[in-house]
């Protein structure tokens, strides 16, 4: 079955990438029997009007399945993860990451962000599972960083391991989130929440500026205080 019409529906809406994966491995007992996911990125931080977006795009997916009589569940933006209501349980069964990787979006950075080629890791994710029987997209197995370590080397609290992403190691530790939730909580606030950002600036991905400009750590720091 092809998602092409679903595709272009949820592109001229707003999204910035739309894949298919196959996941029927990462699933747990409640929702195995949804073995698609659909990975919805879009190129902008995780802010309310970026939520209300995601939201809105999985809602149209939702009515899109509904309609051909599919099953589905979406597990909205990471933002609903603080706030504790019902849906953010689901957090722990299936991550975005799984869906966007497997759907051969990009990979996991040494950052343990999502990266894509072209925009790096300044998108934000949704996911809706589903049981329909789409055409799925290639995974990305290792990660692509490569030889680069920028944001290992100009993270400021050293939370990084420095370690390279595999979809076989999937507990692999790339981030040391002690180290960097007590960084940021000595800095500004975004939205209300302790914010620092370096390891996604920094990113050679997706920065147009990579190649003719070279930031000191001081500077980096500065951009983002
Ligand atoms: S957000 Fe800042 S402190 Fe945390 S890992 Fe990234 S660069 Fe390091
Ligand atoms: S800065 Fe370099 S090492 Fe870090 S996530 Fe981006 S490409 Fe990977």
């Amino acid at each position: 079955m092809k998602v092409e019409t679903l595709r272009d529906e949820l592109l001229n809406a707003g999204a910035t990438l739309v894949g298919i994966a196959e996941v029927k491995d990462a699933l747990k007992g409640e929702i195995s029997h949804l073995g698609r996911a659909i990975a919805i990125c879009v190129n902008r931080n995780l802010n309310e009007d970026t939520v209300n977006l995601l939201t809105s795009l999985e809602s149209k997916t939702a009515r899109w399945l509904k309609q051909r009589g599919y099953r589905y569940l979406c597990i909205p933006p990471d933002s609903d993860r603080w706030k504790n209501t019902f849906i953010s349980r689901l957090y722990p069964l299936f991550t975005h990451k799984i869906a966007a990787t497997s759907a051969g979006l990009g990979w996991i950075g040494k950052n343990g962000l999502f990266i894509n080629h072209r925009y790096g890791p300044r998108l934000s994710l949704a996911t809706v599972l589903t049981d329909a029987p789409f055409q799925v997209g290639t995974a990305i197995e290792f990660s692509r960083c490569g030889d680069c370590s920028m944001c290992v080397e100009f993270c400021p609290s050293n939370a990084l391991t420095g370690r390279n992403w595999s979809r076989y190691e999937p507990f692999t530790q790339l981030v040391r989130p002690d180290r960097c939730n007590s960084y940021k909580k000595n800095s500004r606030t975004v939205n209300g929440r302790p914010n620092c950002g370096l390891c996604i600036n920094i990113c050679p991905y997706g920065r147009k500026i990579f190649k003719s400009e070279v930031f000191s750590s001081e500077q980096l720091i500065s951009r983002n205080s």
